[in-house]
């Protein structure tokens, strides 16, 4: 037999989000219900206009081969937007469209590392990070906890810098940062943001700034984009997608925003080592969403807004899983050690799955949260809410530790 899987240890990556889906499954299998928490899937259908301009486009011959980079309507429509929103000053040829976010922080990071290098990662953060990092060949990345603090109110300026300047390593490159995050639902301020800049800047690091959340805010919370700080711009990239704002996850359409000096590699990494860009009528079907009505956008973020509500009152009285509430994404991270116990996070997790919640232990976000659990709330309100009644009750009588 020829030897068919390379000696690489990053192919043989397993996922918590598999490990939870297949005891989810069982359960169900065996006729028993299952509230799913776990995804992080926008449960709405991508709005009709969109949907109908992609049919158009396509009826219009919008099939051949893209223009690897991103075709020009949807970059032109782009640009304007992230003027108006982002507060960037964005060339078209800046710009590069790719399948999803994901791919986005994959081009990104085969641009930006060499072997060697490290990215110290914001955390907890989302769950593929570690994959996209480990497929540059001798590159590494290192966990720093950064957004906890903001969640329960002890941020400070001073002491933030302080441990983000002692974290640095003489590999460190670079950082990545994701606000609105994943999985803490904390966005972070113009000035937590302006202190990263700081440090950025003071040693000359560039960032990954993933905003894929950016339209997903509650309580008044604003959205900063980490490039339109003084000075970021050019050691910024920003990626984009349309997966959560526009319930766009199967078109796999996203964008990345690069400082100039990345011009040269972006689109090559693009064209010839991945995918060689997009749909075009995909392209033009993002066009129409960026240009055409946003209350469509409001109205997901307000059905989101309403079960973080519930899922926040269905807890509030349960002191074994506490709940700092999000200000955005689709995601609560529950502080569970009471619940918990002296058991492994894991425990917990299949005795949630018994319940009927499944649910994703903190350890996928990053080797420090066991006393943390994602709650996603992209599934129907009821379900949030029962979900909400069956774990406060399960719970009823535990003390917070
Ligand atoms: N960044 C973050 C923080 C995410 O949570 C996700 C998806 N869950 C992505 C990027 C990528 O999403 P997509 O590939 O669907 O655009």
């Amino acid at each position: 037999m020829p030897r068919l899987i390379a000696d690489r240890a990053v192919l043989h990556a397993t996922s918590e989000m598999g490990r939870v889906m297949a005891a989810a499954r069982a359960r169900e299998q065996a006729g028993e219900r299952v509230l799913h928490l776990e995804r992080g899937e926008p449960d709405f259908d991508t709005p009709p206009h969109v949907v109908e301009a992609l049919a158009r486009a396509a009826r219009d011959g919008k099939t051949h081969y893209p223009d690897p980079r991103g075709e020009r309507a949807l970059r032109d429509a782009l640009v304007a937007k992230l003027a108006r929103e982002n507060g960037i000053a964005a060339h078209p040829d800046d710009l590069v469209v790719t399948s999803g976010g994901t791919h986005g922080l994959f081009v990104a990071m085969q641009a930006l590392l060499s072997r060697g290098d490290e990215l110290l990662v914001l955390s907890p953060h989302w769950m593929a990070l570690p994959h996209l990092v480990g497929f540059v060949d001798g590159a590494t990345w290192r966990s720093f906890p950064a957004y906890m603090d903001v969640g329960t109110g002890a941020w400070s300026a001073s002491d933030f810098e302080a441990r983000l300047r002692a974290a640095l390593g003489p590999a460190t490159r670079g950082l990545y940062v994701n606000t609105p995050n994943n999985p803490t639902g904390v966005v972070l301020t113009r000035e937590q943001l302006e202190a990263i800049a700081r440090v950025a800047i003071e040693r000359d690091l560039w960032v990954l700034s993933d905003e894929a959340y950016e339209h997903l805010l509650f309580d008044g919370a604003k959205h900063v984009s980490l490039a339109s700080l003084p000075g970021m711009a050019e050691r910024t990239v920003s990626v984009y997608t349309f997966s959560k704002s526009y319930a766009m996850t199967g078109w796999r359409i996203g964008y990345l925003v690069c400082p100039p000096a990345m011009r040269a590699v972006v689109g090559p990494i693009v064209a010839f080592y991945s995918s060689y860009g997009v749909f075009p009528a995909s392209q033009i079907a993002a066009a129409a969403a960026v240009t055409g009505p946003q209350d469509c956008v409001e109205a997901m973020r307000a059905s989101y807004d309403e079960r973080r509500r519930l899922l926040l009152e269905g807890l509030a009285g349960c002191p074994a899983i506490r709940v700092p509430a999000p200000r955005g994404a689709f995601y609560a991270f529950a502080d569970v050690s009471a619940a918990r116990g002296d058991r492994d996070v894991w425990a917990l997790i299949e005795e949630w799955i018994g319940l009927g919640v499944a649910a994703l232990p903190g350890t996928a976000f990053g080797p420090a949260f066991g006393d943390w659990v994602r709650l996603a709330m992209c599934t129907r309100r009821e379900d949030v809410a029962e979900a909400a009644r069956l774990l406060a009750r399960h719970h009823a009588g535990a003390a917070a530790r």
